[in-house]
């Protein structure tokens, strides 16, 4: 398997370091062959190649069978004109990859405020009310005049549909219930159109229990009780602020990990931003990461029908759980350790098995 790795801003170089070590480590382990192209996306790509990314990277990219994208500085890229483009929106359009799947979970040994829970957030990726990609050309950002903005959102039945596929698959390999984040009482026909097709969905997987919730009320009942929720799928922009909380809640926004896949490609990356309040210091977990590293393993033996990958996520997995429970992790949850040693630790536990 050839992974394309781009490391990302602020603390993206720190946490990739670490991740691709512990990829490298599970190849050892499970033989599974890994290759890494080491390459720039980001700041570093703007100031070298006058653009955060690049065609011939997004070849690069298509001809290897993963990516693995750290975290950008996003909110500085703000003229495409100049090059300055989303990294995160240019691979996620480019390469189709229509679900953002969030897991979000405790572990033992890390004090659970709001008792123990396990859930994913199945984000719609590619529209919404995200200006920069729910178009073929331009953006759905508006200036209209001096002082009045119009910001469009699409929605699109194919695109309902295969994020609810996506969900209602997931949930038939969990706990077989599917939840619908929603704002169908104000966004009538957007949101109804989305829920309709989960609903049709529905219809497919008989043995998936289907409830839903109106997306502000939601922000209530998983802070009051998040066990409640097995998979949770909704559109594009409440996906991403609820997986952002769901991580919290689960301990530290730096243990969300957040697979992005298509049809025929995926890419691992951090749920978090590039976090330049700590960037340099050595303290960001690395986990969100490793995790989603984990997950484009596990994707990439789905595919491929190889267990060896699917075996390598599961051994990764559970290492996050055991170098939680020894304290072997960062401030963040609940030890004392660096980014840097946080990795050596993992990667110590790991090659034992
Ligand atoms: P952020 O997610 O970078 O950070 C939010 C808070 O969480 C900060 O206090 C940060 O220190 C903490 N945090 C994040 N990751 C952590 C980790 N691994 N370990 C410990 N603590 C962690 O959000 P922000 O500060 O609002 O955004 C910073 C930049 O990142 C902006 O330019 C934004 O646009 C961008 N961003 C990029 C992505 C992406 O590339 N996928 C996602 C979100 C934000």
């Amino acid at each position: 398997m050839k992974i394309v790795v781009l490391p990302g801003d602020g603390i993206g170089p720190e946490t990739m370091a670490v991740a691709v070590d512990v990829l490298e480590a599970a190849s050892r382990r499970f033989g599974l062959n890994l290759q890494f192209d080491h390459d720039i996306a980001g700041h570093d790509s703007l100031k070298k190649h006058g653009a955060t990314v690049t065609p011939a990277l997004l070849e690069k990219v298509k001809a290897a069978d993963g990516l693995m994208l750290g975290p950008m500085a996003t909110y500085d890229f703000k003229d495409e004109a100049r090059g300055e483009i989303n990294p995160s929106m240019y691979f996620r359009k480019k390469l189709d990859l229509h679900a953002n799947i969030r897991p979000a979970r405790t572990y033992p040994g890390m004090q659970a405020r709001l008792g123990e829970f396990d859930l994913v957030v199945v984000r719609e990726n590619t529209e919404g009310f995200y200006a920069d990609r729910n178009v073929e050309s331009g953006g759905s950002e508006m200036l209209i005049t001096p002082d009045v903005v119009v910001s469009l959102r699409r929605i699109t039945r194919q695109c309902c549909e295969r994020i609810a596929r996506t969900a209602f698959e997931l949930a038939m390999t969990r706990s077989k219930h599917v939840t619908m984040v929603h704002k169908a009482n104000v966004l009538k026909l957007g949101d109804g159109m989305f829920l309709e097709m989960c609903r049709r969905v529905a219809q497919e997987f008989p043995e998936v229990r289907v409830d839903d919730v109106i997306v502000d009320a939601m922000m209530a009942h998983v802070v009051r009780a998040p066990q409640r929720y097995d998979v949770v799928v909704t559109t594009n922009m409440f996906g991403d602020i609820l997986s952002d909380l769901t991580a919290e809640l689960s301990g530290s926004l730096g243990l969300g990990g957040s697979l992005n896949a298509g049809r025929d490609y995926a890419m691992g990356q951090a749920a978090h931003g590039s976090a330049p309040d700590i960037a340099g210091q050595n303290i960001a977990n690395p986990i969100s990461l490793i995790l989603s590293g984990a997950m484009l393993l596990n994707w990439h033996g789905q595919k491929t029908g190889n267990a060896a990958f699917t075996q390598a996520a599961a051994a990764i997995e559970a290492t996050i759980a055991d170098t939680i429970l020894a304290q072997e992790c960062t401030r963040d949850v609940g030890g004392k350790l660096g980014t840097r040693e946080a990795g050596a630790a993992f990667v110590t536990r790991l090659q034992v098995g």
